[in-house]
């Protein structure tokens, strides 16, 4: 995966380096349900993206001490492999990965029915097998549905995407060169139904209209993906029901 850092982010048909329209998402499989031994799990591919999430819970809290009176819990991980990047990673946690960890969990948080189970843990493991651009986002978009297919009852699903600035111009959904040589990136989490924003971050410059094209552009993201997030749950549930029928 040795990449040319190339000079233009956007050419003069504004195609991006990797083809895309401004406005357009990376190509995206999902598939939910994918792991066994988890209460619940699912798999996400965003471009370059691989990445699987795993969650456990409701169940007893370790340490005891942590527990909650009034609600669950949450406690979330978001591990790069050490293959995942080009250059090698330390599996040890890093900083970048513990702050991850807990931006995605806040993410999530509003969304759970916390309240219905008191003095539990739910565990969110989010493991990044490759990593390009944009994975906490396709993380919070993966681990929502691993909790939904762990039968955690949820106000709405939280889907995140990215917008940002690349050679002067607004684009959605960015991969690692235009993060790395943009101007500026804008992960935004939302739960559509309820229209609430659960994830707000900016890296970079925009000016004030730049930041509302952005973050418009990155809420229609949210909302064409949270589509296929639906088709992903529907999916597994068919893929049941016509096992049980045969
Ligand atoms: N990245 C990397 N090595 C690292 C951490 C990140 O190569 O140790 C790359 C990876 O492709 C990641 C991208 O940098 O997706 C952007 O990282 P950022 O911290 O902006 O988070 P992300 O955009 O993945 O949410």
């Amino acid at each position: 995966m040795n990449q040319e850092l190339p000079e233009r982010l956007i050419d003069e048909s504004m195609r991006r380096v990797d083809g895309r329209k401004p406005d357009e998402l990376r190509p995206i499989k999902i598939e939910v349900g994918v792991l066994s031994n988890a209460d619940g799990s699912a798999y996400i591919e965003q471009g370059r993206n691989k990445i699987l999430a795993a969650v456990y819970g409701p169940k007893e809290v370790h340490p005891r001490h942590l527990s909650l009176p009034d609600r669950a819990l949450l406690r979330c991980r978001y591990h790069m492999a050490p293959f995942s990047v080009e250059e090698r990673k330390s599996p040890a946690p890093s900083r970048r990965e513990i702050e991850l960890s807990k931006v995605i969990r806040e993410a999530l948080e509003p969304a759970i029915f916390l309240e219905r189970y008191p003095r539990t843990a739910i565990d969110i493991f989010i493991e990044i097998l490759q990593a390009d651009g944009g994975t906490r986002c396709a993380g919070i978009t993966v681990a929502s549905l691993a909790l939904a297919d762990a039968g955690i009852p949820m106000r709405d699903l939280v889907v995140a995407c990215a917008a940002g600035k690349v050679d002067g111009t607004i684009v959605l959904d960015l991969n690692d060169v235009e993060d790395k040589l943009g101007e500026a990136d804008l992960p935004v989490a939302v739960m559509p139904s309820l229209n609430a924003v659960t994830l707000l971050q900016m890296d970079g410059l925009l000016t004030l209209e730049e930041f509302e094209q952005a973050i418009n552009l990155a809420i229609d993201g949210c909302k064409r993906i949270y589509k296929l997030q639906k088709e992903a749950l529907k999916a597994k549930y068919l893929a049941i029901k016509e096992e049980v029928e045969e």
